[in-house]
C-alpha cells in the first residue's frame, strides 16, 4: 500500500489527484492490473469526473449542497453530517485500470479527492490488484 498526503484548503473542495497516483505507478514500476484509490475518512471521498473544465466539479459541489445542505434536521452531534452524507454519495473508492504504466482513463476523466469537510491534512490509500 502507498499512502498520498494531502492537505486541504478549504471546507470543500474537489482535490485532482490524477497526476499523484500517474507518479507513484512510475515511482513503484506498477505496469499493469488494477489501482484501488482509496480514501480512509468518513467526510472525505473519491469520484473520478471530467478533469479539463473546472466548471464541472464546481457544478457538482454546487449540486451536492443543494441536495444536502450543510444546515439541516440531522442529529449527529459534530455539526458535520451533510459532510458524512455527501462522502458516502461519492463513495469511498475507484478502481482505474493500468496498462503499461499508465492509468487508463477516458480523455476527459480526472480523479478527484472529494473533502467536505476541511481545510485537513488527508490521506489516500493506493493499493495495486495484479
Ligand atoms: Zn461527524
Amino acid at each position: 500500500m502507498i499512502q498520498l498526503n494531502l492537505r486541504t484548503a478549504t471546507r470543500e473542495e474537489f482535490l485532482d489527484i490524477t497526476g499523484q497516483v500517474a507518479a507513484v505507478l512510475r515511482e513503484h514500476g506498477w505496469r499493469s492490473g488494477m489501482v484501488h484509490v482509496f480514501s480512509p475518512h468518513t467526510t472525505a471521498g473519491i469520484t473520478i469526473n471530467e478533469g479539463a473544465d473546472p466548471s464541472v466539479r464546481r457544478d457538482i459541489l454546487a449540486a451536492l449542497g443543494r441536495l444536502v445542505p450543510h444546515r439541516g434536521d440531522y442529529q449527529h452531534a459534530e455539526g458535520n453530517s451533510d459532510a458524512h452524507i455527501k462522502t458516502s454519495l461519492m463513495g469511498a473508492g475507484a478502481w482505474v485500470p493500468i496498462a503499461e504504466g499508465r492509468l487508463c482513463l477516458g480523455t476527459w476523466q480526472a480523479i478527484y479527492f472529494c473533502e467536505f469537510d476541511g481545510p485537513r491534512q488527508r490521506q489516500v490509500w493506493l493499493h495495486l490488484a495484479t
